[in-house]
């Protein structure tokens, strides 16, 4: 059966058809007006007022412009479904017509280019269409549907932000939590996996000491550029010789930065680096890794005084629990058909979606549903070319709309009703 078919003869997903001319301005409304993370004012109230619209009680303002809308309807299941709203601080160039232009200040006060090169555009635009035809086709179901619309997932910081602002005592605890990111992959279709859907991430700043002199006297130094460049290297040996072959993690020194000039030997050096695991334990032997070789290193250098380790973001492992998996990806081969639903390995991304589940203690599951026309999508596979698709967070990030728009609709309503079925 194929997808409009599948469509059709549903109950829920034939309404969506009627909806999508209103879905799509929605969501080149909200493309057009992009909000950096934690400035997600506008968005979070086009979403408050279409749920309130669709019968749900609503409540803004949670972890600051986070909103959370229940639906009771009976005994049965709580689902909660989630999306978040942020958009990046990149300038937007695929050339759409709806393409924005805005800018916005950003936290050290910059103005910067706005726009939602991850498409957390289509997030909010998918859990707007599932929340309203669930709400309209409530007599076909039973339990309570909880929509969370969550800011700065970019940062890092706004699903925690949410639980700290009372997420867990203020609403009823779910039985599953559900979500979804468009990705790269052929538009109609949806992949997922049992186990670690995306990696943990940690990002460090390491601060290293040394002593200046003139570049003539290496003698009265103790040189942090050194000291720097063999900690580089050395961080290196972690992924090649400390991890078995079948574990995995990567560590990327994204910044390192020292001195002013050619013959100053300058006091300090910088180092910031970014490690991804899909594993608590691998997790924890990289991070002491690091820590280890960075000491060693400066003990090597003779260093003035032990480095300075800063935790900067961090993101927790995002782990799809078993049965809950099993029972959403069976619930998409039913509906879709087993060809559109494709098994994936763990990406290297990161999603702070993970900590709703392992914090409440809730099983969750996360999917990623293809954004890249299917044409394009299949050409470039068959030229070895995939990686020349433009990701998530590249400046021409552009999903087609038809048919990720209704699709992504499609696997919130199919993957719902796996708990809330009558
Ligand atoms: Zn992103
Ligand atoms: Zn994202």
């Amino acid at each position: 059966m194929d997808t409009n078919e599948a469509r059709a003869s549903d109950p829920v997903l034939r309404r969506l058809d009627d909806l999508l001319p209103d879905l799509t301005a929605l969501y080149k409304d909200i493309h057009s007006h992009p909000e950096l993370s934690m400035q997600e004012m506008r968005t979070a109230s086009l979403a408050a007022d279409r749920l309130r619209a669709a019968g749900y009680d609503v409540t803004t303002g949670v972890g600051k412009t986070g909103v959370v809308g229940l639906l009771r309807n009976g005994d049965g299941p709580t689902v909660m479904l989630r999306a978040d709203m942020d958009a990046l601080p990149i300038q937007e160039a695929t050339g759409l017509d709806y393409a924005s232009t805005a800018t916005a200040t950003d936290r050290e006060g910059r103005t910067v280019p706005v726009s939602h090169m991850c498409g957390h555009d289509m997030h909010v635009t998918w859990l707007a269409g599932a929340t309203k035809l669930l709400a309209e086709t409530r007599s076909s179901w039973h339990g309570t549907l909880m929509a969370v619309f969550q800011p700065a997932e970019e940062t890092g910081e706004g699903a925690l932000g949410m639980i700290r602002d009372g997420l867990f005592d203020r609403f009823p605890k779910p039985d599953v939590i559900l979500g979804q990111h468009v990705m790269v992959g052929p538009s109609g279709t949806v992949a997922g996996r049992a186990g670690a859907i995306t990696s943990a991430a940690d990002s460090l700043q390491i601060r290293l000491f040394g002593r200046g002199a003139h570049g003539s006297m290496p003698q009265a130094s103790i040189d942090p550029v050194v000291m720097a460049a063999a900690t580089v290297l050395r961080l290196q040996t972690i992924v090649s010789r400390e991890l078995a072959a079948a574990e995995a993690a990567v560590v990327t020194v994204g910044v390192l930065q020292a001195g002013t000039k050619e013959n100053v030997i300058p006091d300090e050096a910088i180092i910031k680096l970014n490690v991804r695991t899909f594993d608590a334990g691998v997790r924890a032997r990289v991070l002491a890794a690091i820590e280890r070789i960075v000491n060693a290193e400066a003990a090597a250098s003779g260093a003035p005084r032990p480095p300075e380790i800063t935790a900067l973001d961090s993101y927790p492992l995002n782990v799809n629990d078993r049965d809950a998996s099993k029972r959403v990806v069976d619930a998409f081969r039913a509906h879709f058909g087993a060809e559109r639903v494709r098994e994936t390995g763990p990406a290297p991304a990161s999603e702070d979606f993970g900590s709703f589940g392992s914090e409440w203690r809730v099983p969750s599951v996360f999917w990623f549903v293809g954004g890249t026309d299917p044409d394009t999508y299949a050409k470039a596979k068959a030229a070895n070319r995939l990686n020349e698709l433009p990701v998530n967070h590249s400046p021409k990030f552009a999903p087609v709309l038809e048919p990720t728009l209704p699709m992504g609709v499609e696997t919130l309503v199919v993957a719902t009703r796996a708990w809330l079925s009558a």
